[in-house]
């Protein structure tokens, strides 16, 4: 391509809305322009990019048994209805009607589609696992765009979805999905780790994210120095923005929960008053639950708060629903009242026991370990204990790190959330009725695409590595109205063309500081330039990762670049 026909409107100055490197560079260098907030349009170059993250991802799919389909970004709202999701997935999900007064969303995911394709294609455990994805538009309305690509709310994801006839089976899928997800993420260079997670607005209950670790992260992980411990400290969301004084045992108190409490009798209770109760969740110990409330003085997490004190005490049907609700097997649970958004911190609480998981404080690098004290399963007392990095980690091997992570993508084992509500169902070997066991695998493609370029950038511009890079060479005549630089440079373009390289040639009338300095910022990693040299046969090679260059022969620039 000749860089003089290219479209690829670069920026000198910093666009002043962008406030982190890889939405600044992909702004400046030309790869991207915003449309509304979060929501992008991809120019050549970016689309050249995010077509190679693409053709990774469908690759080691591909290779992983997985096999690419494409479904629609306009899902009826009755499948969602069906799901129980059109209620409990709130105003991220994008809605809109039809000239029929039809209600739509468009896809924020595809679990209700594939599960209403698969249930009426698929009836025998013959034609069992399934595993099916798709590159496509995904439409969320996030409250908070920002970081450029990395939060959208239009972007594009790999969705995948598996379906089973037993548990093992989706526990096979499962762990190839994440060693697919790892080879995906090693050919970007990503550093990553995969992570213990909580599931989210999707369900399900097993499930891990894949972390690309950095400071721009919105997300904490904490990891072992020495295992493959990782885990989203997301898990102990009531926790992660408690300032706590290092080394400081705090009162907490469990209160069980088995009559309802109001939240002025435990401040009585406890000697304190109301605002000082500031974290509340629910945990099941000893298979019964129990409320824990610690008290401090510090500002109060709004929300959290504000759901806990505000929110209406709920009577849940059955103790066997209460279970299902809060994603725990039928039997743990005693009856209960508790509050609606308390479930999801009790979840959370759940997972938190049992995989024994820190949670972190986000602005100093204290974590918190729970350490359930198994007579406090009796509804007596809980013990908190802060630690900070370097501790000894929870599965016993190395210590403690932390890092910020940004979600590049995430696995969940789905089980039957949405088979059962939707009647995915299949026969067994025996002629009998069964409901298909689900899994389901997501990648931020255009996430995963600022994720490289946040990593891979310095103070000139981007850096892009051979796998996703928009073009293999750049050839630059330093000076385009000299004949002889002209002519080298429209050789060597030729020449590496035929060789197979896709090549860009900077061939505009331009002053070589402004070609070098655009050169630079668009991030190619091989240059070859033709400059005073030229006559004689010599251009210089320069590695754009390293600064490193050197001089050499024409016809030795096919070997050299190869
Ligand atoms: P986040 O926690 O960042 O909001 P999520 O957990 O809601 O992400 P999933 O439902 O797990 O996202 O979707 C699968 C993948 O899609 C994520 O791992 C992420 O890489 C990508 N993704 C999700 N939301 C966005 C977004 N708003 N913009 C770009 N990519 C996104
Ligand atoms: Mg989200
Ligand atoms: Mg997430
Ligand atoms: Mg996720």
């Amino acid at each position: 391509m000749k860089q003089s026909e290219l479209f690829l409107p670069t920026l000198r100055e910093v666009p002043s809305d962008a406030d982190i490197k890889s939405h600044q560079l992909l702004l400046r260098a030309g790869f991207i322009r915003q449309n509304a907030s979060g929501i992008y349009s991809f120019l050549p170059l970016g689309k050249k990019v995010l077509q190679k993250v693409e053709a990774a991802v469908r690759e080691e799919m591909n290779r992983a048994g997985s096999q690419e389909m494409m479904m629609p970004a306009l899902q009826l709202a009755d499948l969602w209805e069906e799901s129980g999701r059109w209620q409990s997935y709130g105003p991220e999900l994008m809605r809109l009607k039809d000239r029929h007064e039809r209600s739509f969303a468009l896809g924020a995911t595809h679990e209700e589609v594939i599960t209403s394709i698969i249930r009426d294609e698929i009836k025998s455990y013959k034609k069992l696992p399934l595993n099916l994805y798709q590159i496509q538009t995904k439409f969320r309305d996030e409250k908070r765009p920002r970081f450029g690509l990395l939060r959208g709310r239009e972007f594009i994801m790999k969705d995948a979805y598996s379906f089973h006839h037993t548990q093992e089976s989706l526990d096979e899928t499962y762990e190839t999905m994440k060693k697919a997800y790892s080879a995906i993420f090693e050919r970007f260079k990503l550093n990553f780790r995969s992570v213990l997670a909580d599931s989210g607005a999707i369900g399900g209950k097993d499930n891990h994210e894949f972390m690309v670790l950095s400071d721009i992260g919105e997300d904490w992980i904490a990891y072992s120095s020495e295992s493959d411990f990782a885990a989203n400290i997301e898990m102990a969301p009531v926790i992660d923005q408690y300032e706590m004084p290092e080394g400081e045992q705090l009162p907490i108190q469990a209160v069980d929960t088995r009559s309802a409490r109001k939240i002025e009798e435990v401040a009585a209770e406890l000697g304190c008053r109301e605002d000082q109760i500031i974290k509340s969740l629910l945990f099941i110990a000893d298979e019964k639950p129990v409320l824990v409330l610690v008290r401090g003085d510090h500002e109060v997490n709004e929300i959290k708060l504000k759901n806990v004190l505000d929110a209406e005490v709920l009577e849940l049907a059955s103790e066997d629903e209460t279970a299902k609700w809060m994603g725990t097997a039928p039997g743990t649970i005693g009856p209960v009242n508790i509050s609606g958004e308390i479930s999801v911190i009790a979840d959370t609480a759940v997972k938190y026991t049992k995989n024994a998981v820190c949670g972190a404080n986000q602005e100093s690098t204290h974590y918190i370990n729970f350490n359930i004290d198994r007579d406090a399963s009796a509804g007596k007392y809980a013990d908190i204990r802060f630690i900070k990095e370097g501790d000894p980690s929870p599965d016993g091997s190395g210590t403690i790190l932390f890092a910020k992570g940004i979600e590049v993508g995430h696995v969940f084992k789905l089980g039957k959330v949405y088979s059962e509500p939707m009647k995915a169902e299949f026969l067994d070997e025996n002629g009998k009725n069964q409901t298909m066991i689900m899994g389901c695998y997501g990648i931020g493609v255009s996430r995963t695409l600022a994720a490289i370029a946040e990593e891979n950038n310095d103070d000139k511009g981007l850096i892009w590595p051979l796998e996703v890079t928009p073009f293999d060479v750049h050839v630059i005549a330093v000076n385009s109205k000299n004949a002889e630089q002209a002519e080298a440079g429209e050789a060597l373009y030729s020449q590496l063309k035929e060789a197979g390289f896709d090549c860009l040639y900077d061939d505009r009338p331009e002053r070589a500081g402004v070609k070098f300095a655009d050169a630079d910022l668009i991030g190619i990693p091989v240059r070859i330039t033709a400059g005073k040299k030229a006559g004689e046969g010599i251009v210089e090679l320069k590695i754009r990762k390293t600064g490193e260059s050197y001089e050499l022969p024409v016809d030795d620039v096919l070997d050299a670049v190869k």
